[in-house]
């Protein structure tokens, strides 16, 4: 592990190798989403990419919405976007661009194309040239409009421009190689006519650039150096080249791929998100149980935790998915010192101390975090009315239960050693009610004469305590029964939410607000729901429990 951090990935090598040889004089990346959904986690590597890569060799980090395809984008998504960004700490500064913002100028890219005779307009319909781009194993087949003269394909694509043709009755395709072993070159369509309103430009245009030949001119135009995109570009590279090549910038842009990343036992897809939406499965895109960014954040994930994350996942050339237990490691690692661990109940039942005054109440002072001095301590009443964990009680003890049973002693926790004495069953022979006996001599939870306790439990005072709601989670997708079933519905897991309305936390919690969080001893780590949670009826989420069979090595 050591070594794969001290070791270079093989973009830094790149980019080192760039600015050593003198290629490139400074470093630009850029995170270019297209705002048509929510980010999700394989978002949050590539932004924190880009923004590493940029800060470690002094250079910019720009922020482009690649809004060149007016169908999908919404400006919804625009917002949820910058915010998510901002949050993981990717800042942009005022390096903030549209895609769309570039359309004169990739008008122009198109026109110089063409004057050059790299571009031509093209009639046939989709299909056709669908079935003239030939297949991997055969080659394509010469459009025929392939040698119109360049002063028809200039008037042409300016008609194309001025609203003379339907949609899909012209395109303008680069003239590339039909024969070109990569499909990709073989005159892919630059530029459709499309009559759509755009949300930034409305209806000035009814011409709109392809994504392979609008982003390599935004790059361009931004002067970008690395231009880090997923595997699945691998192919449409040359034709990047081309691109920058034929438009002659002046060091024009690299464009370097990495690996997606894929977590399992998730669901990442936006249509499948969508659908749980929609079927009300989910309570938004930002549903504690989705590893979209906005759902990480709610849930109590933070965005130092993502990073810890997406720095051990390192960046590859393979594809591979990795477990989201290793992200719930790097949370617990994250918050293990960072927050203050207090005491709540989640299903409660009574323990009465009978030989403890009634009415008396004690304030003790109890330290936040054993582990970090700096969280200081707080004062937590204790009475003679307590509540513990239902399952801190046994009737009938299994062998090693070192909790509370008739007969035993046990400590609670930053407070006394007290016995259990007896309990209390309702008509249908639950337990209601345990009694016990509490030692003075043992405050702060240590004896004098060297007796010694196995157990510690936790407690909160009945009388002071605030009663809320806690939600505990399991992944969405089960994963016994596969993610997906046969119709291609999401196979949901009945456990993925459980509701506890009924526990209890100490009154320590005064001014908790939304995604604040904690740690509530042996329960794991949780946090203010940022939808839900009011300060009269607080919820909270549980981010990750504190046990894992996860380990570094
Ligand atoms: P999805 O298909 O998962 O919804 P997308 O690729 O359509 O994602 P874009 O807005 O096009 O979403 O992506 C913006 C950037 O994020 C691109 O540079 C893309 O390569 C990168 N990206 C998308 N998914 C992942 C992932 N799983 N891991 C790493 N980077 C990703
Ligand atoms: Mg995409």
């Amino acid at each position: 592990m050591e070594e794969a951090i001290v070791s270079k990935n093989f973009i830094e090598q790149i980019i080192e190798k760039d600015l050593s040889e003198g290629y490139y004089d400074t470093v630009r990346t850029r995170f270019p989403p297209e705002p048509n959904g929510y980010l999700h986690i394989g978002h949050a590597k590539s932004i924190l990419l880009n923004y590493g890569l940029a800060k470690k060799y002094n250079g910019q980090f720009n922020m482009r919405f690649d809004d060149t395809n007016p169908t999908k984008e919404k400006t919804e998504f625009v917002d949820s976007i910058k915010e998510d960004i901002m949050w993981l700490g990717a800042d942009w500064e005022d390096r903030l661009y549209f895609a769309s913002d570039y359309f004169e100028q990739m008008y122009e890219a198109a026109i110089k194309l063409i004057k050059k005779g790299k571009a031509y307009v093209c009639d046939l319909t989709a299909e056709e040239i669908r079935e003239y781009r030939g297949t991997l194993t055969t080659p394509g087949k010469d459009s025929p409009y392939r040698n119109r003269s360049i002063e028809e394909n200039l008037q042409l694509f300016e008609e194309m421009k001025q609203d003379k043709y339907k949609d899909g009755e012209k395109v303008l395709r680069a003239k590339i190689d039909m024969s070109s072993p990569n499909i990709n070159m073989r005159d892919p369509v630059i530029y459709r006519v499309a009559h759509m309103t755009h949300h930034n430009t409305g209806d000035k245009w009814c011409i709109y650039p392809m994504y392979d030949f609008a982003h390599p001119i935004e790059d361009a135009i931004e002067g970008i150096t690395h231009s880090i995109c997923t595997l699945e570009f691998e192919d449409h590279r040359p034709l990047y080249d081309w691109v920058v090549r034929e438009l002659e910038y002046e060091k024009p842009p690299k464009q370097i791929e990495f690996a997606k990343l894929y977590l399992t036992n998730v669901i990442t897809g936006k249509r499948y998100i969508k659908k749980l939406v929609e079927d009300g499965i989910v309570d938004g895109w930002d549903d504690p149980r989705l590893v979209s960014i906005a759902a990480l954040r709610r849930r109590g994930f933070t965005p130092e935790s993502i990073k810890m994350f997406v720095d051990l996942c390192g960046v590859s050339k393979a594809n591979s998915s990795v477990d989201y237990a290793m992200l719930e490691y790097c949370v617990r690692e994250d918050l293990k010192l960072k927050k203050s661990r207090m005491m709540a109940v989640l299903d409660p039942i009574k323990l009465i101390i009978d030989n403890y005054p009634e009415g008396q109440v004690e304030y003790l002072e109890v330290a936040n975090n054993m582990e970090n001095e700096e969280l200081g301590s707080r004062k937590v009443p204790f009475s003679r009315e307590l509540y513990i964990e239902r399952e801190d009680f046994m009737e009938i003890p299994p062998k090693k239960y070192f909790r509370m049973f008739p007969g035993n002693e046990v400590r609670l926790m930053n407070a006394y050693f007290v016995k259990c004495e007896s309990f209390v069953k309702d008509d249908e022979g639950n337990i209601i009610e345990v009694h016990c006996t509490y030692d003075p001599e043992t405050k702060g939870g240590t004896s004098n004469d060297g007796r010694k306790v196995k157990g510690t439990i936790h407690w909160v005072s009945v009388e002071q305590s605030i009663k809320c709601e806690v939600r505990l989670y399991e992944n969405i997708v089960d994963e016994e029964a596969g993610v997906y079933n046969e119709d291609g519905t999401v196979n949901v897991n009945p456990n993925s939410l459980t509701v506890l309305k009924n526990c209890y936390i100490e009154p320590s919690f005064e001014g908790a607000k939304a995604y604040d969080s904690y740690q509530f001893v042996r329960n794991g780590f949780f946090c203010i729901d940022a939808k839900d949670s009011t300060p009269e009826n607080l919820v909270f989420n549980r981010i990750v429990s504190l046990k894992s069979s996860f380990k570094i090595n």
